[in-house]
Order: structure tokens, then sequence, then C-alpha cells
């Protein structure tokens, strides 16, 4: 009988697609295979296999698939139960957390590919472009378009293919690329007439003529131990050539000789050194009563939340969690919302855990993420993975315990392409399949992991006092609008600041400078008639950088040119206003010309050793100011560092947004955290425009629970999570004029099924990216209100939007729980 697969393609479609196995082989493809399949017009795709049954599909001709890729699964049941869960909740297709889940190398591409046509003559001149394309292809006659455009250096290299296609020139075609490709070293061996020892004496006597050659060989003798009797071992030629100090050239000359030939070896690229492990750290009392209440409510429950202030030992609460479950023979997932943070904590878990821990990340290249996942299917996976949001896609075999570090950072959330998901929120689901457990830590919990924790969804587990009772830091509000009004600032920097930074040098102690802005001048505006540079694509005022010397949009990436002039009033005076962490990285060095300044923001950090260095090099004191976004408040553990400042809390807390309040005080409270650890108490000098703001005695006395109670009052009160379930309906299109016909149709038709809980259509504050223009509608859910249900009506609503002749161009797409 014929047999079908629906398969998962990692296209946004909303339903999986039938085609056929090929009668040969097809008992061999099994549910979570990966196959390569035609879809479209000559194109390819590599899709998995969901389902195989004996049902022909009858509203559709159905294809065969092209090849099978697998012999054995490379997803496992319970990931396709976590997909499936992912794209009903994040309302998105499985296709798009396909895409987001598999690592680039599991996922052949489909490339075009050119070929050049020997029969061509030319009828007329060729174009330079098109001369350029030929002229690569002389040297190599089919290339992928890629490559081309690579080597070639044209921009809109399909227009010059299209015109040679045209004239006959060349062929075209679509074509599968691996992109994985294992790594492989190359081996030495003898040859079989070589192998054997009479030849061998032989050869020791031809070669006294060749001695470099001769010695050559003895090292190879010795090295694979050949004529010991036993099995030779594996020679790699690196090694040998290094380690008989021989050329290529002489290595060469056996080959030619017909003594040695070479074999290609495949290796991991996966580190497998074990090196020695040291046993914990003791807890001390208070860490130990922790870890008792942590193991007693997951007696009871799934969930549980340590609160812990911070250098208070979460992370040694956590390493013994982790000791324990592996004792039990289970994997744990341990979960961290940077990458910068992995390297410090890779260093402790290391010490513990040897090679029993893998590091998964996005910066780590392609090919060693493939390995990694490879790995966690077999029988021998990494008993733990530390990973940033990605890796809760990884398959585990035997999960029993997820770590959630910093749970309250918004960096869990994938803002964009779908699936927009939480890790967080989703690692708790995918425990809870495996019958595993999850552990929340922060020294800040979020508003919704707060108040799930209080009325007892989740165990809730405190840890209040620092490690060896090391202070908490002292915060020093300082009011910037007077001190600006009195003329005392330099720059952005406070007198006090500048004291207190000038001290630490001068004992030896390192500081921290935190400003949520990165570039150098967040605008640019003309002195005479304040026009303001803007994205041509995208509703937002350009950053200048003064290092690239150019105007970027943070939005869309596009740089431009700084003008000269400003084109609005020809006036030449543009001045800077504001000022980000490239700026202030300036003026600390003007101001304090003997220290040495780093700086960590995302212009910094493109590279996975940058970060490892920055962090290195603080650490080791090469470094005594660090500036930095962000990044800096991310539980880094840093010994010497006596002040931190923080130039500006009130960009932060006059952010739209109704968590604006609730991430200040985090953001503020994570950064002064890294004042103080070791041996004395820190200082923070906290600037501010808005003295009197209750947040700031919240922050000076540490006050977490007056302000996530004060924010549960506020969210109780206007309808915002953890009582209501937000879901924001994005709408998108070129014409801005069509687009707000189109949201107002859309939030008719919602209010009609939703009615009160439904608020817009509203301009976003970003309300065009990369040319396209934007509309919001909220959504309100009751959290107990069953999302199935909503998800159904909203889908419903896109469908008849769609099916609208005047809106077919719309774009729709949701933020399920947006951050
Ligand atoms: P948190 O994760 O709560 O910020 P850490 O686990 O990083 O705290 O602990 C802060 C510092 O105190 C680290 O340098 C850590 O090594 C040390 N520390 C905490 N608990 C212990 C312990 N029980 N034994 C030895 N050192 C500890
Ligand atoms: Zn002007
Ligand atoms: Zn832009």
């Amino acid at each position: 009988m014929k047999k079908y697969v629906d398969v998962i393609l990692p296209l946004p479609l909303p339903k999986s697609f039938t085609y056929s196995l090929p009668d040969e082989g097809a008992e061999e493809v099994q549910i979570g295979c990966r196959v390569v399949v035609p879809f479209g017009r000559k194109k390819f795709y590599t899709a998995i296999v969901r389902n195989v049954h004996y049902c022909a599909p009858t509203a559709y001709e159905v294809k065969e698939i092209s090849t099978v890729l697998d012999t054995s699964p490379i997803l496992l049941p319970i990931q396709f139960r976590f997909w499936e869960w992912l794209a009903n909740y994040y309302l998105c297709t499985q296709g798009d957390v396909y895409k987001a889940a598999l690592p680039s190398g599991l996922k052949l591409e489909s490339e075009t590919m050119v070929e050049y046509n020997p029969d061509f003559e030319a009828d007329a001149p060729l174009t330079d472009r098109e001369q350029q394309i030929l002229d690569l292809l002389a040297q190599e006659p089919e290339q992928c378009v890629t490559k081309l455009e690579k080597e070639s250096g044209i921009k809109n290299i399909l227009n010059v293919i299209k015109s040679l296609l045209d004239r006959g020139a060349i062929f075209v075609k679509e074509e599968l690329r691996r992109t994985y490709k294992p790594k492989t070293e190359i081996r030495v061996r003898l040859t079989p007439s070589a192998a054997n020892e009479r030849r061998m004496r032989m050869l020791f006597d031809e070669l006294g003529r060749a001695p470099k050659q001769l010695a050559l060989l003895m090292k190879y003798v010795e090295l694979s131990g050949v004529l010991g009797g036993d099995t030779p071992k594996e020679v790699s030629k690196k090694e040998l050539l290094l380690r008989a100090d021989a050329s290529p050239s002489i290595f060469n000359g056996l080959v030619d000789k017909k003594v040695f030939e070479v074999y290609h070896y495949e290796i991991g690229r996966l580190m497998t050194q074990t090196n020695d492990v040291m046993s914990l750290h003791p807890l001390n009392e208070h860490q130990q009563q922790a870890y008792k209440e942590i193991t007693e409510s997951f007696r009871h429950k799934n969930v549980c939340l340590l609160h812990g202030v911070t250098s208070s030992g979460k992370t040694e609460v956590y390493i013994h969690l982790i000791e324990e479950m592996l004792r039990q023979g289970k994997q744990v997932l341990y979960l961290l919302p940077e990458i910068a943070l992995t390297t410090q904590i890779t260093e402790r878990l290391k010490r513990v855990f040897g090679s029993r821990l893998g590091i998964y990340h996005s910066k780590f290249p392609d090919a060693e993420r493939v390995e990694i996942w490879q790995k966690q299917l077999s029988e021998t996976g990494y008993d733990i993975i530390l990973g940033v949001r990605s890796s809760i896609f990884l398959p585990f075999r035997n999960l029993g315990l997820v770590i959630v570090d910093e749970e309250h950072e918004n960096t869990y959330k994938q803002q964009d392409p779908a699936p927009r998901y939480h890790a967080r929120n989703a690692a708790t689901v995918l425990a809870s399949m495996y019958g595993a457990k999850t552990l929340l830590g922060t020294a800040t919990p979020s508003v919704e992991t707060w108040h799930n924790a209080t009325t007892g969804k989740y165990g809730f587990v405190q840890l209040k006092e620092r490690y060896k009772e090391i202070q908490m830091p002292e915060i020093i509000p300082v009011d910037i609008k007077e001190l600006h009004r009195k003329k005392r600032m330099v720059g952005p920097f406070s007198p006090l600041l500048i004291q207190y930074i000038r001290e630490a040098l001068d004992q030896k102690e390192q500081v921290i400078l935190f400003q949520n802005r990165r570039g150098f001048a967040p605008m640019v505006e003309c002195r005479t008639c304040g026009w303001v540079p803007k994205c041509k694509n995208c509703d937002v005022s350009l950053t200048y950088h003064k290092g690239i010397n150019q105007l970027t949009c943070h939005y869309c990436g596009y740089t431009y040119q700084l003008p000269r002039s400003c084109p609005a009033c020809e006036g030449v005076e543009l001045v800077n206003r504001g000022f980000g962490t490239e700026k202030i990285e300036d003026d600390i060095k003007v101001l304090f010309p003997e220290a040495s300044v780093a700086r960590m923001d995302l212009d910094t950090t493109r590279t996975r050793s940058a970060y490892e260095k920055i962090i290195a090099d603080f650490e080791q004191g090469k470094t005594n100011i660090l500036i930095g976004t962000q990044m800096v408040s991310k539980g880094l553990d840093f010994d010497h560092v006596s002040v931190v400042g923080i130039l500006n809390a009130d960009t932060m807390m006059n952010y739209p947004d109704f968590r604006a309040y609730e991430r200040a005080y985090q953001l503020m409270a994570q950064v002064s955290g890294r004042a103080g650890r070791k041996n004395k108490q820190g200082r923070v000098v906290l600037q501010t425009k808005s003295i009197d703001h209750e947040i700031i005695p919240q922050v000076i006395n540490n006050n977490y629970e007056q302000m996530v109670n004060g924010q549960l009052a506020e969210r109780q009160m206007f309808h915002y999570p953890p009582y209501y379930r937000l879901v924001y309906v994005y709408l998108k299109n070129r014409n801005e004029t069509l687009l707000d016909a189109m949201a107002e149709a859309m939030a008719e038709k919602l209010r009609a099924l939703f009615g009160n809980r439904v608020l817009g259509p509203d301009k976003p504050p970003v309300a065009r990216v990369q040319t396209l223009f934007i509309k919001k509608i909220v959504l309100k859910i009751e959290y107990n209100a069953p999302m199935s249900r909503a998800r159904e009506l909203l889908l419903r609503v896109q469908r008849e939007m769609i099916e609208d002749e005047r809106f077919k161009s719309l774009i729709v797409y949701y933020d399920v729980d947006p951050m």
C-alpha cells in the first residue's frame, strides 16, 4: 500500500503538508526524520516528518518526497508536543517554531545555482557587470548566487543574473546545499604494500640516502606502534609533521614512493577534555535552609521561586540541586538571559561538573550547535546544558530540572520574528511535559512571578542574607536637575560621582557606570531650526555613533552619513542631544586619562570572544572603569567594584510601557548589586532629574515588596498582567491609509466578539519600521478565561480579514504576553 507522510515545513503555513513516499525505502522513514520535499515552483525544503500513514490527501495532488535525510529521528516525541504548545499559545505556526528551533546546519538550504553556458555567443556587447559575472564563471563554471555576489561585490546581482539568463549566457537552477559539514582530520597510514615487516626493513635501507624521509618514517613507526604487533594507532598528519619537524614536501616524497597514504577521519568539534573536578562548596546555614525548602516545595508544586538578594549564593544553591539531579541520573537545563553571563557561570559549573556540562548559545558556530544537538539525541548527551533562551529547543532524554536564572529579565522573550515566546514560561511547560521541576531564581522577581509565588501557585523560598554577611551597598541619590541649573555638572557626571570615581581609582578599586543608551548621542538636532534626522524606513530619530562617524537606526540597522549642514535651514551647527555609552567613554577618558576604560554594549560585543575579553579584563583588574548598558546589570560577579554610577535613571522611568516602573526598579537594584561584593560596602550614585519620584526611596532602601505591591495594585486597577493576559495584534502595511482602514475594520470585528476587552487601534511608539506602517490593537483577557477560545476567535477574525479583497496585502501577527 502507498505510504504518505505529513511534514512540517520551515514556512509559516497554517497546516502540515502531505507527501507520498517512494515505494523503495519507505519503511525506513520514521516520525521525527528529516526529508527533502519539493514545494512551490522549483523550491526544495528540509521538512520534518510529523506522521506516517496510508491516507492519500484529496484536496491537492500529492507530490513525492525527494530524499530521506535521516535513518533515525532528530526530534523526540515530547519536542513535537512542545512545538504544538508553542504554536498554539503564541499564535504562530509550527513552521515558525521549526525555524527557530533547529540550528541552521540541520536545515538544508535551497540555493540558486548559476551555470555558465559554454555555447554562448554574445550578439550585443555585454555590460561591465555582466562581463564581471561571466569572468567569475569562467574560473568555476558552476557557482551559487551568494558566492557570486560576495566575490563580485555587485549589489543588485539578481538583475544582472536575470539579464544574463535572458541573453542565454547562463543556466539557473535551484539546488539544496548541505550547510553542516562534519569536521574531518587528515590521517596517515602505511599503504598495504608497505605494511609488512620485510618491506619496512627494505625501506629503512633504501631511505639511507634520504635521511629526512627516513626520520619521518621512523617517527610514524614510533607514534603508531605499527611494528609492535598490535593494531596501529591512528596518526594525524598534522601531528606527525609537527613531531618529526618535517615539511609537507618530505611527506609527499613518501606518498609518491607509495609508503604513506592519507585518509579523512571524522572528528567532533566539541571539547571532550576532562578537567579535574572539584568538590562543591558546602552551603552555609541560610543556603541549606533554602535548599531544603526548595526540595520540599517540589513535592507539591512544579515551579518554585528562589527570591535571594544579590550575592546571597543562589548559584551555589543551584549547584547543589544540580548535583542531586545528576545523582538521580537526570538532566538539567540551566537558562541564562544573556550570553555575557555564560562565561562566568561556565567557569563555576565546569569546576564542579567538568565535561558533563555543555554550553549552547547563538554566538556559537552553527556546526558546533549541530553537534550538541546530535549529542543530546544520543545516549551520551550532556547531563547539564547551560544556555540562553534557544536551548529550550534542544532534545533531552531525561530532563529532571530546569533552572531559570535572573527570571525577571526581558531578554527571555523573543521579540522578532515569530515564535514570540517567553523562554521562562515555555520552559515551565517543557519541564512539566517531562515531569520535571522548574526553579526560578532572582533578586528582583517579575511582578507575575511574585504574584504566582505569593498566591501559592508556585513554591516560594527566600534568601535574605548576603553570603558572609557582606553589606548591601549604600545608594546615594543625586538631583541632577538642580546641578544642571547651577551649572555644576561636568558633562553627564555629578561632582559626587567624579569624587567617588577618583577615590576608587586611588585605592585601586573598580567602577561600573551604567547608562541604558548605546551610541554617542541618542539624538542629533539642528541648533537653528530644531530639525532632527530620522530614519527613512522607521519612525525614529537616529543615534550618532562617533567611532564610525555615522548615524544609525537602532530599529532597522540602517546607517547614514552625518549631514554637513541642516537640510531644512542649511544651518551648519548640528548638536548632540543626550548621551550614550560611547560619549560617556569619551568623557571619562578625558577626566581620568590614567584609568583604563572598557565599554560593554551591543556595539562592542558582536562576537563571543569580545564579550569574554571585556569580562576577563575587568575580572583581572586590567580595566579600572567599565561602562555599559543593561548588559552590566545582569548577575556578573566582580570582586573589586566599590562604586557604581547610574547616570540617568529617568530614561528608564519615562519609557511608555506598563512595565517601565518595574523594569527601572529591577535595573537599578541589579546594577547596584554589582557594588561591594567581597570585603567592603559599595557605594552607588543614583543620578536623576526626578528626585521626588517614589521609586527612588524604594531603590535606596531595597524595598522590593513596596514596589511590587504598588505595581500589583495598579495592574489590577488598569487590567494588566498578572490579572489580565495581554495579546497585542499588530497590523502592517506599506500604505498608511489602507492600513488605517484595515485596523479599524479588524478592531470592529474583534469588538463584536470581545467587547470592551479590545483597545485601539493605536499607533505604537515606533509606528513605522523598515518601510512598513504599524498599527496595534490590544486585547486584555481575564487571566482565567480559556485561551483556546480566544485563540479560535482571533484566528477566525484574521481569516475573515484576509478573505476581504481590499485587505489582501495585510500582514497580521500576534504578540502574546508581550514584554
Ligand atoms: P548570587 O547568585 O545570589 O548573586 P553567588 O552564588 O554568585 O550569589 O554568590 C556570591 C559570591 O559568594 C560568589 O563569589 C560565591 O562563590 C560566594 N559564595 C556564595 N555561597 C558560598 C558558599 N556556600 N561557599 C563558598 N562561597 C560562596
Ligand atoms: Zn536647521
Ligand atoms: Zn530604521
